[in-house]
């Protein structure tokens, strides 16, 4: 049986960049039958920019992703080649594609990434903070009482923390992280890869009041606990009952 050229290629796409638009990820999106886009305005302005002309643009976001799989199945059993991009840097990293990737590899299709810039990699890269091992939040809950419980959980964590967030919550939400995670530094890493780039090192706790009103797209770092660990009650109450049943 011949083999097909039949995959999904998921693929990354510049920050805000263009220079970081790679070949590779340019020979693919100018190669296949039907590009996925989350906005099909905005990655048509990028494939403007780099003289690719898409056989077929189609729409692909968290509302119509169920039904998007089904016709990329389609797709791919007859054979043909999709490529899944996001707005701006790498699918499925806090943007939608992540359920269709794992219908497809259940379903038993090559899936290959084309790997390029991502927001999260970036800003660890130039933040100066440790920069492994981390762990990425995505996006943060929006509602105050589950973020303070999302740092309360991660407390105890002695890695670096990574999220995205809007420029409104930024603020707010480094307060709550200081609330439960105590003095550790931070960075607010913004506008990664464009003209007004700039990386804003701090201290949890310290004043927050000059990083009021920033604009752009902001990607925020938290470095590792340091000092002592806090032992919450139930962790001493654990090591007395281990320590009096010996
Ligand atoms: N999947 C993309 C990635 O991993 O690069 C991120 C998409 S997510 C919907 C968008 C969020 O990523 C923004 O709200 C911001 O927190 C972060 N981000 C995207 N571009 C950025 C940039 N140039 N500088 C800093 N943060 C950025």
């Amino acid at each position: 049986m011949p083999s097909t050229p039949a995959r999904l290629w998921v693929v990354a796409t510049p920050l805000g960049n263009l220079g970081d638009f790679s070949p590779r990820a340019r020979e693919v999106l100018g190669r296949v039958d039907v590009i996925l886009a989350e906005d099909t305005r905005r990655t048509g302005l990028l494939l403007k920019s780099a003289a690719i002309e898409p056989a077929k643009l189609l729409s692909f976001f968290e509302h119509n992703e169920e039904q998007r799989i089904a016709e990329v199945l389609a797709m791919l059993e007859q054979g043909k080649e999709v490529a899944l991009v996001s707005d701006a840097g790498t699918p499925l990293i806090a943007d939608p594609g992540y359920r269709l990737v794992r219908v497809c590899r259940q379903e038993g299709h090559t899936v290959s990434p084309v790997p390029g810039p991502s927001a999260v990699l970036a800003a660890l890269m130039a933040c100066g903070l440790p920069p492994y091992p981390f762990t990425f939040l995505g996006f943060l809950p929006r509602k105050e009482g589950e973020r303070g419980r999302l740092f309360e959980q991660l407390a105890p964590f002695p890695g670096t923390i990574v999220f995205y967030e809007r420029k409104n919550r930024v603020v707010p939400a480094l307060r709550t992280a200081a609330r439960h995670l105590g003095g550790r530094c931070f960075c607010l890493a913004r506008e990664l890869t464009k003209k007004h780039e700039q990386f804003i090192n701090g201290r949890l706790g310290e004043d927050l009041d000059h990083l009021e009103g920033l604009k752009g797209e902001m990607t925020v770092v938290i470095g590792p606990r340091e000092g002592p660990v806090r032992t919450d009650e139930e962790e001493i109450e654990r090591i007395l009952e281990e320590e009096s049943a010996r």
